[in-house]
């Protein structure tokens, strides 16, 4: 049996990421850029005010106070008339450029004026109030590297560097399709014997949350041909995803159909609970992911399997999930030959990140994993006693919920 570690290693060994395309600055949110971020010019690109008041020379203050005449004034988006000279002030507001000649800013709660006289009383430090050119960047400077994600202050960069269109890599499309005799599709009512169609949502839901985008090839039943003509519905994805029917049953067919497809198949035993055995292998060069059918099987197996191919396939830097070491906030236990990937909330308090099982750990157990902030990985056959440590893969952010059956 392969570790998680062992079996995520063959996949990634084998995909690659896409090709890029320019897209316009707001489009680059959520995104990986594919060229580095390079600061065209000096931020800023002058010595500014970052107060209202006065623009000195530090050297013509006294500690008893010096008056200097006021022989301009500058506004944001002005240059100054001239520049300043020994014994001299000048008016300056905040973001104007620092006159040639001034080196400080004395706020103008700081001075008392009389006419065209202003007195500021005390020393004044160089360089106070003012911010330096290329203090932010400088001309040259790799800001943003290529495999990060743009989030809004990478937008915001771009925008003020001039970047009004960046090349960012292309997401891959990828094909989902459920197979089941007994799923009944979403706006039809189950018949006898027949169950919701979950995975066919939730996989496409974490495709969109990886940065990829899904296509659905719908629900097909455990008929070996009706597979294979669906898997040809595939097209031009660069990536599918089937779940259910991959393990040894009669009416296991995903695999089959695959090979018949004419993929190349590895079919692992993955020492983890929930997720029976997965099917990965490449149809025409394109990675093919077998998930089990349990919606939570599932759903796991995507999130340590398919999400960090994806992320790779889109050029990230880095395609893992955060990783936290939280304390048990109650007794979890992993009873079993494997590892587990239990389901988890996760809370924060002055002693760092508690977690708390979120309830039955059963691999259709959607409920439990709608409550979880995380998968707590724990060694097989473990008890983490309450207080102990447990390392937690995190899937969200710790946003408060409005309604809480954890107990947090
Ligand atoms: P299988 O791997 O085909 O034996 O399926 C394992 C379990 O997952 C069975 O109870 C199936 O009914 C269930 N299942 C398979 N596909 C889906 C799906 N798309 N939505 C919800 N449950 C499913
Ligand atoms: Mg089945």
């Amino acid at each position: 049996m392969l570790s998680v570690e062992e079996a995520l290693a063959q996949i990634l060994s084998r995909v690659r990421p896409l090709g890029t395309e320019q897209v316009d600055v707001l489009s680059a949110l959520g995104r990986v850029l594919a060229e580095p971020i390079v600061a065209r010019r000096e931020l800023p690109p002058w010595p500014n005010s970052s107060m209202d008041g006065y623009a000195v020379r530090a050297e013509d203050t006294r500690p008893g106070g010096a008056a200097l005449a006021v022989v301009g004034r500058v506004i944001a988006g002005d240059m100054p008339a001239r520049i300043l000279r020994a014994g001299e002030a000048m008016r300056i507001f905040t973001g104007a450029p620092l006159p040639e000649g001034a080196d400080a800013v004395v706020p103008q709660e700081d001075v008392a004026t009389d006419g065209d006289t202003v007195t500021i009383r005390g020393r004044i430090a160089h360089g106070a109030y003012v911010r330096p050119a290329g203090e932010d960047v400088r001309a040259g400077d790799i800001v943003v590297s290529p495999g990060q994600v743009a989030g809004a202050a990478e937008v915001g960069l771009l925008a003020t560097l001039g970047y009004a269109r960046v090349r960012v890599h292309r997401r891959p499309r990828v094909a989902i399709l459920s197979t089941g005799n007994e799923l009944a599709e979403l706006g039809t009512v189950p018949g006898p014997g027949q169950i919701p169609n979950t995975n066919t949502y939730s996989l496409m839901a974490q495709t969109l949350e990886a940065g990829a985008e899904p296509v659905s090839l719908g629900v097909v039943p455990d008929r070996l041909e009706a597979i294979i003509e669906r898997l040809g519905w595939a097209g031009s994805a660069d990536v599918l995803v089937s779940s259910a029917g991959v393990s040894v049953g009669e009416l296991d067919l995903v695999r089959a159909a695959l090979q018949r497809s004419g993929a190349q198949l590895h079919l692992w035993k993955v020492s983890m609970r929930p997720g029976k055995p997965i099917t990965f292998g490449s149809l025409d060069g394109r990675p093919v992911f077998g998930l089990p059918g349990n919606p939570v099987s599932a759903m796991v197996t995507f999130e340590l399997f398919v999400r960090p191919a994806l992320r790779r396939m889109l050029g990230c830097a880095v395609v893992a999930r955060p990783r936290v070491v939280a304390r048990a906030l109650a007794p979890i236990a992993n009873r079993g030959a494997r590892r587990g990937y239990l389901r988890v909330g996760l809370s924060r308090d002055a002693e760092g990140y508690g977690a708390r099982l979120t309830g039955d750990q059963g691999s259709g157990i959607l409920r439990s994993m709608v409550l979880a902030d995380g998968l707590a990985v724990v060694a097989p056959d473990t008890e983490i006693s309450a207080g102990g440590p447990v390392e937690v893969i995190v899937l969200r952010g710790l946003e408060p919920r409005a309604t809480d059956t954890t107990g947090r």
